[in-house]
């Protein structure tokens, strides 16, 4: 369609070497093709070209001073997207990888996954080329501080409310509150992933894995299918990865094998999540640390060569790109029937094509992770009104918006002709309610 065709070569033209950004852009306009197809006065209105361009990019120095006293100097990032239906929301991420092009990449893909909640949230993301890998706890704290004393005047309750993400849990967002409270001396909802003792949600650290899981349960559920039973692998061992074995595991799958950057373990008779748990969460330390308390499990260094492992199931939490094409044939040929992505956009096209073309059960990230940034939407809403739900509200309706999600998608996959492909369903879905509500804001 010549209108899509031009508005991608745009976005490869006037964003160069940003091929993250890129992939997600086209994969993304290209499944909106049968919508465009219905809506001409989208491509009047400018509509894509728009959509495609953030409101706003926002690149600061981030100076701090090491345990040696040297000075030290990173790269803070925050993309506000777009505002057509909420206030900017997306996490911060702190790799060394982190570039304009991956933030971007990041806040594109946050567009549709927050509008795809059914929740009043705009598209955002942030972060740092900051490596907090081998930093001690001031270190993380004087960076965080630095990062939020430039952030401050971006960001606010109702207009950009930042999270977690890569490399920022409770402890970095605990650091940068403290710093926005005391810069702006106010209490306010500015950041969630908030440790529960101010202001943070019951059930926000288990969102993303487990509403992944409820996502999963439902897509395998409408092919007669069952998680109960089935061997799952997991890449990463973070925030998503815990919390999705752990779901997985209560619903009675199998989880074998988790990894890190360097490696992945394997465990036939069930990985021992609370030992995963102490080693990730309580002692940051390596994966391979594991078989030092279970000696009868395997280590592999190769965080990739998870994939060669059989299973039912593969859920990828670790990053982008993780899962290749390659991978993907080594999946399909052991037997796995089902893949949800709790990473963003973890598996390259070619493995989407494989997975889509074989027939395997396939949840995209932006739907099937949504879980995450639903119920931090919940925290700014508990933060407005000043009250707190228990575990189990939060839970419920987790598991409703993570249900209503898999209806969403499935419905606009069979409405635009394309049954079953959750890809395209899942990007429909997100697009049209951000269409409409840009159409009817005029040109901005
Ligand atoms: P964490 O930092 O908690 O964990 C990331 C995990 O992925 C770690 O085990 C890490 O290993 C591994 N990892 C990172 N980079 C690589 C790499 N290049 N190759 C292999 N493994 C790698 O992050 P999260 O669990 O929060 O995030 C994981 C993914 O989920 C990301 O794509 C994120 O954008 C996405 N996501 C997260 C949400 C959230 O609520 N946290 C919400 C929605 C999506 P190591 O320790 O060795 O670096």
């Amino acid at each position: 369609m010549p209108y899509i065709d031009d508005c991608i070569q745009m976005v490869l033209e006037r964003n160069p070497g940003e091929a993250e950004f890129h992939q997600a852009v086209t994969e993304v306009l290209r499944s909106l093709e049968p919508v465009i197809g219905r809506h001409p006065e989208y491509e009047k209105a400018g509509l894509l070209e728009r959509l495609t361009e953030p409101e706003r990019q926002i690149v600061f120095r981030v100076p701090w001073v090491d345990d040696e006293g040297r000075v030290r100097v990173n790269r803070g990032f925050r993309v506000q997207f777009n505002s057509a239906i909420g206030p900017y929301k997306g996490g911060l991420r702190f790799h060394p990888t982190v570039n304009l092009g991956i933030i971007k990449f990041l806040g594109f893909e946050q567009i549709f996954k927050n509008s795809l909640t059914g929740l009043p949230i705009g598209g955002g993301k942030g972060g740092s080329d900051f490596d907090p890998k081998g930093k001690s706890e001031g270190e993380i704290m004087r960076f965080c501080q630095s990062f939020m004393t430039e952030l401050y005047r971006h960001i606010g309750a109702d207009n950009d409310v930042p999270a977690g993400d890569i490399g920022v849990g409770a402890r970095e967002i605990g650091y940068m509150y403290g710093q926005y409270k005391r810069i702006r001396n106010v209490y306010e909802g500015v950041l969630t992933g908030k440790g529960l003792t101010y202001g943070g949600s019951l059930g926000r650290k288990e969102a993303t894995g487990y509403g992944l899981v409820y996502f999963l349960d439902e897509m395998v559920k409408a092919r007669g299918r069952s998680i109960k039973g089935a061997s799952v692998v997991i890449s990463g061992s973070g925030n998503v990865a815990i919390y999705a074995a752990e779901k997985a595991v209560q619903l009675g799958g199998r989880v074998v094998a988790m990894s890190d950057s360097n490696g992945y373990i394997y465990d036939p008779e069930g990985i021992r999540l609370d030992t995963v748990k102490q080693l990730k969460e309580v002692e940051r330390k390596r994966i391979r640390e594991y078989t030092a308390v279970h000696p009868k499990a395997e280590y592999h260094e190769g965080s990739w060569k998870i994939w060669q492992v059989p299973c039912d199931i593969a859920l990828p939490c670790a990053t982008q790109n993780e899962l290749d094409g390659v991978s993907a044939e080594a999946l399909i040929n052991n037997g796995c029937w089902a893949v949800a992505e709790g990473a963003n956009m973890p598996s390259t096209p070619e493995a989407v094509d494989l997975f889509l073309g074989k027939g395997i059960l396939f949840a995209p990230g932006k739907a099937a992770n949504a879980g995450g940034v639903a119920v931090s939407a919940l925290e700014m809403s508990q933060n407005s009104m000043r009250y707190s739900w228990t575990f189990e509200e939060v839970d419920a309706k987790l598991k409703e918006i993570m249900t209503n999600i898999y209806k969403r998608a499935s419905q606009a996959a069979k409405e635009y002709g394309l049954e079953g492909n959750l890809v395209a369903g899942a990007n429909i879905a997100g697009f049209l309610k951000v269409a409409d509500a840009m159409m009817s804001q005029g040109v901005v």
